[in-house]
């Protein structure tokens, strides 16, 4: 159509809190468009993996007291990419507009006469609240909330706002930026008539596994605060709707709770299990993040020679009717019988309206083909050990999944690496090749679990170092390990 003159468009996107679950549909599917992602630190670098594999990643991050990209030059970006013609997401914490500078990117773009959207957020002073198991307006509590900055531009940092207002007309105030300014702001609500047993929580990293809540009165919470070493970023959240908390709040009694899981990734099936997982209250990156790339150059294949077709793995399966179906081949031409290893290749088979027996079944020719991953074939059971291999398709580690474990890893988000088979061991391990996250040093800072026997050779054969070996290699297994665990710290 119009391509030639394609332009680009920016989205400015909040990503809400933390949870990743929290991002609005519309943020998923321009994230799953995006061929550039400009990110702030307050992101879950989980999001990061839902981009496509090639999208370029530009850490726009601000810590309190370092810049690594000024506004200017986050604006400038912005423009560029789009005038390259790309769709570029800048993916904010919480809701754009909130302590967002939204509005100086957004004119930047309508200067430059760059079309834009602007995508709301679940800010984080309700996300908060809500995670800690308060609700803002709760009537019995609260009938007005205000979003408060607890910093500004000024020398002393300290914000100016209408104290007095504030104090007197306000029930539930949630002030962002606070925690360096929490004496000056419990004393200006104090001074302007507040309660001094007025409640006040901190909810820092709310609605992550790292979500932590310190609560006490405008008198206490400043020592308290400071003996749990609450920093930034967190939510100072005052009023009375603080005694709806409870000791613990619906999140944070998910019996996965606080758990920071790597999730070494082996096969189509992980990806289930990470829903499991943080389905239950876990942070989890499934990690490496590959593509599965056919290798069909030159492979001229006659498949009518063969009475039996053994397929070695889902993906096997999906290559090889996408390779017939590249060559023009008509499946009735191929009469081998199609053998499976398990019921969920079945399946998978029977989506493609092809009946397949499974191995432990069938009674195995003199000869056959076996496809599977290339380079697999010593993987191959002995019972088919006689059988042609077919390397169809290669695994290749997407490159971006490495800056989405190195802003992991540096945000301390992966306490337990669990690995559910062999393979996992060596994606994982092959993926940080080169990298200073050798077997030893991931072994000294983190806990190391195996679904198995086997597995747990594998990673001790490359240098880990295994906390636990799981009694049945399964997730059912994991999770009681995981939550029992919890309990006994
Ligand atoms: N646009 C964001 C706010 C950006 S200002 C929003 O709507 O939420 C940055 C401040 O937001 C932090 O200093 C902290 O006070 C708050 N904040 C952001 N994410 C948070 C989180 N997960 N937990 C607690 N506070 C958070």
């Amino acid at each position: 159509m119009m391509d030639e003159d394609k332009k680009g468009v920016v989205y400015l996107v909040g990503a809400g809190p933390g949870d990743t679950e929290l991002l609005t549909l519309k943020g998923y599917r321009v994230l799953r468009q995006a061929d550039v992602v400009i990110y702030d630190r307050l992101v879950h670098p989980l999001f990061l993996e839902w981009t496509k594999p090639n999208c370029e990643l530009i850490y726009g991050g601000k810590l309190p007291d370092r810049h690594f990209l000024r506004q200017e030059t986050i604006q400038d970006l912005l423009i560029e990419y789009a005038i390259q013609g790309k769709c570029v997401v800048r993916l904010k914490g919480g809701d754009p507009s909130v302590f967002g500078r939204v509005a100086e990117e957004a004119s930047a773009l309508r200067e430059a006469g760059i079309q834009f959207e602007v995508v709301p957020g679940i800010t984080a002073g309700i996300g908060a609240a809500t995670y800690a198991g308060m609700s803002v307006t709760h009537r019995d509590y609260s009938s007005s909330f205000a979003v408060v900055t607890g910093h500004n531009q000024s020398v002393s940092g300290e914000p100016t706002v209408d104290w007095q207002a504030l104090t007197q007309g306000v029930d539930t105030i949630a002030f962002y930026m606070g925690v360096k300014n929490l004496p000056f702001i419990t004393e200006q609500l104090l001074k302007h008539g507040a309660n001094p047993e007025k409640p006040v929580s901190l909810i820092q990293w709310a609605t992550t596994g790292k979500q932590r809540v310190v609560s006490g009165n405008l008198t206490t919470i400043v020592a308290k605060v400071k003996a749990a070493q609450i920093q930034n970023p967190a939510i100072a959240l005052v009023g009375d709707i603080n005694q709806l908390r409870q000791e613990k709040s619906w999140f944070e009694e998910k019996i996965l709770f606080n758990q920071e899981l790597l999730l070494a990734k082996a096969g189509v099936e992980s990806g289930e299990m990470a829903a499991q997982l943080s389905s239950l209250g876990a942070d989890v990156l499934e990690f490496p993040r590959y593509v599965i790339e056919p290798c069909l150059e030159g492979q001229v294949v006659d498949y009518q020679r063969y009475t039996q077709i053994v397929f070695m793995t889902q993906s096997s399966i999906e290559v090889f009717f996408e390779s017939l179906r590249q060559k023009r081949t008509d499946i009735r031409m191929i009469h081998a019988d199609f053998i499976v290893r398990n019921s969920k290749q079945a399946d998978v088979l029977q989506q493609y309206g092809c009946q397949a027996s499974l191995l432990q079944d069938v009674t195995l020719d003199n000869s056959g083909l076996l496809i599977g991953e290339e380079g697999a074939r010593r993987k191959v059971p002995e019972v088919v050990s006689h059988f042609e291999y077919l390397g169809l398709y290669r695994k290749t580690v997407v490159p971006q999944s490495l800056i989405t474990f190195q802003r992991m890893w540096e945000e301390e988000r992966i306490e337990k690496i669990i690995f559910p088979n062999a393979k996992s061991v060596e994606m994982l391990t092959f993926a940080l090749k080169g990298t200073n996250f050798t077997p030893h040093y991931l072994s000294e800072q983190t806990s190391i679990i195996c679904f198995g026997p086997i597995t747990s050779q594998k990673a001790e054969s490359l240098g880990y170092q295994v906390t636990t070996k799981l009694k049945q290699p399964n997730v059912n297994e994991l999770i009681s390990h995981l939550s029992s665990e919890y309990v006994e710290d």
